[in-house]
Formats: structure tokens, sequence, C-alpha cells
């Protein structure tokens, strides 16, 4: 069943400066905030509630637009869609037996259109640009943003500029140009591209989509907070590791779990949200050990896990903020553990996961094993992206059929 074409009730009723509080107008053009703060979608939480239930939403398609009433599209026509399924919950259970922990969850976002979770944040970002008209759109990204945006925009038809890292992950490169993307590589990080996207705005027409720049991005990866309470029937689970780069994706959930308490679909009680960052990068973990507001600009940040490699988030305080608010944390790993992390949970449980997934699985394990999160405790890991498009250790065994085989020394 196509569910976006029916007329579809909307809740938006203004965008909020993050850091001020301060109103803005919905339904209009909106990059930052006066202050150069991320604006936040404020909804009609009342009207929401009283237009909902869970059961009636349980009855809806298993996707992402089922959530439409916690969503800013206005109009159905607008809803650019390539068909984004409710990702699994994977359990973990020989792994869980090993180490001794609580139910272990991982949760797979690779089955998304463009093969991460950055189709939930575009998919809605380039749905609202439709809707406010814009034709041309620009991005700094570590591929995934990048590739996730060029398919979405295209199929609306819109122009495409995606500016990368030199040495971004080549499979996301290719599939950003092969998706009718402009694309170049550039000789810096994120930062340094997030750099040409904005000052390149004036001469181009472009939009600025970088993370957190526009309102609707943390809209759409706000899904997987609603997604996981549904999934867990309304009990959250104990603690999320959470793979952070800009943040998007744990502000949202930060963001859905109080929309959810505010309709009184869940209680007071939130998982505590765990930032993992690599130690190559690790802004985030930096400032919540010092206990800061902000965190400060990483210098020479490198890390083969190219989506959490990000240097300087402009919503570090939101991600603090939700890390702090929940009682939980921040914590780096090495990409050596990444790594062995990667490789084991392929063998043990068959779940592929992509580098910065397999960060939330080497931090479980070091957090398990330190006693700052308990064996009682239930925890979901992301896995941002399919394993598929990264790197994996070469095969060098080989058969020659004309020889005479040794099936003993196989097994
Ligand atoms: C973008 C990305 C991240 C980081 O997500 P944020 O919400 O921007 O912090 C992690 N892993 C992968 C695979 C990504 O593409």
């Amino acid at each position: 069943m196509d569910n976006t074409n029916e007329e579809r009730p909307t809740f938006v009723t203004h965008l909020e400066c993050s850091m001020t509080g301060e109103r803005y107008e919905a339904d209009v053009l909106q990059g930052l905030s006066r202050d150069g703060r991320p604006l936040l979608v404020r909804y009609d939480l009342e009207g929401l509630a009283s237009a909902l239930t869970k059961e009636e939403l349980a009855k809806r398609p298993e996707d992402l637009w089922r959530y439409r009433e916690f969503l800013p599209v206005r109009k159905a026509e607008n809803i650019v869609t390539l068909g984004e399924p409710r990702t699994p919950l994977q359990s973990a259970p020989r792994i869980q037996k090993t180490l001794g922990g609580g139910p272990l969850f991982v949760k797979d976002e690779g089955r998304l259109p463009t093969g991460s979770f950055k189709a939930r944040g575009l998919a809605l970002a380039v749905s609202m640009a439709k809707e406010l008209g814009l034709k041309k759109l620009a991005i700094p990204t570590n591929g995934n943003a990048g590739a996730a945006m060029a398919a979405y925009a295209r199929r609306a038809g819109m122009e495409v500029f995606v500016f990368c890292p030199e040495d971004t992950p080549e499979t996301n490169l290719r599939e950003i140009a092969m998706q009718g993307a402009k694309v170049w590589r550039v000789n810096g990080l994120i930062t340094d591209c997030g750099k040409i996207v904005r000052e390149g705005v004036e001469a181009t027409g472009w939009f600025d989509l970088s993370t957190l720049k526009e309102p609707y991005r943390i809209e759409g990866k706000k899904t997987m907070g609603l997604e996981l309470a549904e999934q867990f029937e309304w009990e959250l689970p104990d603690v999320i590791f959470y793979p952070t780069g800009g943040g998007t994706g744990l502000i949202g959930m930060v963001k859905a779990f109080e929309e959810l308490e505010a309709i009184g679909w869940i209680g007071p009680k939130r998982p505590r949200m765990v930032a993992v960052q690599a130690t190559g990068c690790a802004p985030i973990v930096k400032a919540w050990e010092e206990g800061t507001e902000h965190a400060e600009l990483w210098e020479n940040a490198h890390t083969m896990a190219a989506g959490i490699r990000v240097p300087a988030a402009v919503g570090d305080f939101l991600i603090l903020r939700g890390v702090r608010t929940t009682n939980g944390f921040a914590t780096a790993v090495d990409d050596e553990s990444i790594e062995a992390a990667r490789t084991e949970m392929a063998e043990q449980e068959g779940i592929l996961l992509c580098p910065e997934g397999a960060a939330t699985y080497a931090a479980y394990k070091k957090e398990l094993a330190s006693g700052r999160v308990s064996a009682e405790e239930s925890v979901v890991l992301f896995n941002c992206a399919t394993g598929l498009k990264y790197d994996m250790p070469p095969v060098t065994a080989a058969l020659d059929r004309h020889q005479s085989i040794d099936y003993a020394a196989m097994i």
C-alpha cells in the first residue's frame, strides 16, 4: 500500500532555536538560528495525541512514513521516497552469552535505501526542500549523507553538489557520482568541505544541506527513536550505543523520546545515551570528560570509521545535553578494536557491520568490562550502514581443480 498519497494532517507549529528557545516561522526557508544554532521543529503535541493512537499506528505499513503525524511534510505530494522500511533489531545471543552481558540487539540500519541511516534524514530534508521550492542542494559529507542526498534529490529532479574528503570510502564516492551528483574530492576534512559549501552559497544559489544547518534532517533521524520505542513495545532499552559524528541521530532520538513522553506513550524512563567516537577523533568524549558545554575542534582527526570523523559539530551542545540528561556517557575506541569487533560480530552472529557500527560494539565490550554498563542492562547498538560498502580482508585461499583435492586438510 502506498501511504504517501493520502491527505495527511500535520502538526508543526513553529521552529525553535535550540540554544535560546527563540521562535521562528515554519513553512519558510530556514537555516541556522540568528545565534548560529540548529533550529528544532515544534509540534502541536496535544493535537497529535488526539489524532493518533498506538492501535491506529500499529495497522500501518512498516515504514518511516507511518510516523507522518510526527513529521513536518505538509503535502503528501512533496514526499520523496525510495521505500524506507522499518529496520530490524537483531539479537546477538552468542556474543551476549560469551560476554555475560544483558540482552543485546543490533539495530541494522544498513537495510535502508542507499545502505545507510542517512536515508532517514535526507528523505525528510529533501522532501522539505521540495516543499519549500528548492532546486539546487549542496552538502559536505564523509560519504553516506552525500549518497543519500544524491539519491533523494535526483529523484526529486534537483541539482546536487557534493564535497567529500579525498579519502572518503570509494563506494560512497562512486555511488554519489552514479546517482547524478556533481562530486568533488577535497584535500581536507569534512569541516573544510563545509566551508566550501558555505562560501559558495552566494555565487551558486545552492542551499546548504549540512548536518543540523537546516531543521529537517533531525526529524528524519528522529524516526529511529520512534521506531525503537514501538519495536520495544513502548518500553525502551536501558542503554543505546550510538556512533557519533554530527550527532543528528542521538539528538533526534532524544527528541523522539521527549515527544513520546509528552503525548503519554512512554513514561519518564530514558535509555542512557552513549556517544561513541574513535580515539583519533573524539571531541565529544573530551568535552564530556571535561564537563564543558561545547566541544573544541579536534586537530588532525583520523580514523577508519569515516562517518564519525567529524572534528567539530554544530550540535555539540545538544549531543552533550542528550548524553548528560539521560545519565549516559561518551567513550572512544581505537581503530584496532573497531576492526576486531567488526570481524567478531560477522563471525559470531552473521551481522556484517560498518566500521562505525563496529565501534559501538567495541565500546560496549569495553564499558561492560569497565562496569560503566552493567550485566543487567539491555543494550542496543546502532549499525548505521551496510558493511558491504566498506573494505574487507582479501581472500587468498585458492584451489586448482585439475589437481587432486585434499579434503581432509579443509576441515
Ligand atoms: C553519518 C554516519 C554516522 C554518524 O551519524 P551522526 O548522526 O551524523 O552522528 C555514523 N555512521 C555512519 C555509517 C554514518 O554514515
